[in-house]
């Protein structure tokens, strides 16, 4: 995407800059909604809205698209929650954000191997992009699919099992920084000649000291606390409908298993980090995502909370490493090598196998998915 459309740079600028000068500063979370999300207006639309991000060519890989072996471990892991929920003749098949769907079709390829799984499911898909609902159609031809613009949408009524990699980091945060007067929420705004966009301080409000962790009372100047209320919500909702139906979710991302009050918001153009203000819309925004803060939302809603594990760990514990294996034996050296690099960069601590996460939540009387310890015994 940073390569074909440059001047999305200047345009979706444009449209910020009007909406500041129109309402002031906005928030974090109100900026990162416009820059990734924002359909397509007088002056530009948002970063998922017209392109594809994805892979060597475009600003970010993730997981299903460094292997096949990561959609079909999950497959795998679909296919054997299904059944450990009793086999339910209809189950929903939800994944939220789900990319050029890859993850999808490998799955559900891998998942072939329990035709019940395979005439149980329907398969519903969460994506705002029309770019992307047109890349995951083709991925999943010959599969009935339908598409929603929010996890809301989805039907109720039947069990829910539901899979969701990079998915949440996506999803707006606010920030709140201590300053000397008190705590202020962190806004964007317009810097003086109104050509660039600068960070600045909301006014200090008690209702943000209410709002705040305890261990954050007494925190230095300068401190910054992240959060994503729209995680929070979707998690409740995923929970309710687990609650309610049956079900359970597996939410893989990179992010924390501690609360940790320093910010992560990010952006990634061609593989690099970029300034987070710079040419909104030409790069990917994201931010840690708080793994404690989603199991306290599901376990409110009643419902159980796995994890988190690291992926690796996750995906190893699914059999990766014999699938590599099985995989190898019929490949060319060079093919051979390439498995071997992707097993190492979806597994290896240097790369993405602590710093992703997995969690799974479940209706408790269904018994912990695969992969994940049993809490009291970890
Ligand atoms: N799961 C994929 C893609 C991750 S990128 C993978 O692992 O490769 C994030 C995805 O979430 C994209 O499909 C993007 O269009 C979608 N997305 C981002 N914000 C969203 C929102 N608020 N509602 C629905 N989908 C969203």
């Amino acid at each position: 995407m940073s390569s074909d459309s440059p001047q999305s740079s200047t345009t979706l600028f444009d449209q910020l800059a009007a909406r500041i000068r129109l309402e002031g500063a906005i928030t974090v979370a109100d900026y990162m909604s416009e820059v990734l999300t924002a359909p397509r207006g007088k002056s530009g639309a948002g970063y998922y809205m017209e392109g594809n991000p994805f892979g060597a060519q475009g600003d970010f890989i993730t997981a299903p698209e460094i292997s096949q072996m990561f959609g079909e471990m999950l497959g795998l892991w679909l296919a054997d929650t299904w059944a450990n929920m009793g086999a339910p003749e209809k189950v929903i098949l939800a994944e939220p954000g789900p990319g050029r769907g890859t993850l999808m079709a490998d799955a559900l390829r891998a998942a072939r191997m329990v035709p019940d799984f395979i005439r149980a499911i329907e398969i519903h898909l969460v994506e705002v992009s029309p770019a992307l609902r047109e890349i995951q159609s083709e991925a999943l031809s010959g599969f009935d699919i339908t598409w929603h613009n929010a996890i809301t949408e989805l039907p109720e009524g039947k069990p829910l099992l539901l899979v969701a990699n990079e998915f949440f980091d996506a999803l707006p945060i606010h920030q709140f920084e201590k300053s000397p007067q008190g705590w202020c929420e962190r806004l964007i705004t317009l810097n003086e000649n109104a050509d660039e966009l600068v960070f600045a301080l909301g006014k200090p409000s008690p209702l943000i000291e209410r709002g705040l962790p305890d261990s954050l009372r007494n925190s230095a100047e300068g401190t910054v606390f992240e959060h994503c209320p729209a995680s929070v919500l979707l998690t409740g909702e995923i929970a309710r409908r687990i609650k309610q139906d049956g079900g359970a979710a597996l939410i893989i991302d990179y992010g924390r298993d501690r609360f940790e009050p320093t910010p992560t918001l990010q952006a990634i153009r061609a593989h690099q980090f970029h300034p987070v203000l710079e040419a909104p819309g030409t790069a990917d925004l994201s931010a840690l995502v708080d793994f404690p803060a989603l199991i306290g939302a599901a376990e409110q809603s009643g419902i159980l909370a796995r994890g988190p594990v690291g992926q690796g760990t996750f995906l190893k514990g699914l059999g990766l490493e014999q699938r590599a294996e099985m995989l190898r034996a019929g490949a060319t050296p060079g093919q051979r090598e390439s498995i071997d690099q992707a097993l190492e960069r979806l597994t290896s601590p240097e790369q993405m196998g602590t710093l992703f996460k997995a969690i799974a939540l479940h209706h408790p009387e269904q018994p912990s998915p695969a992969g994940f310890p049993d809490r009291q015994s970890s």
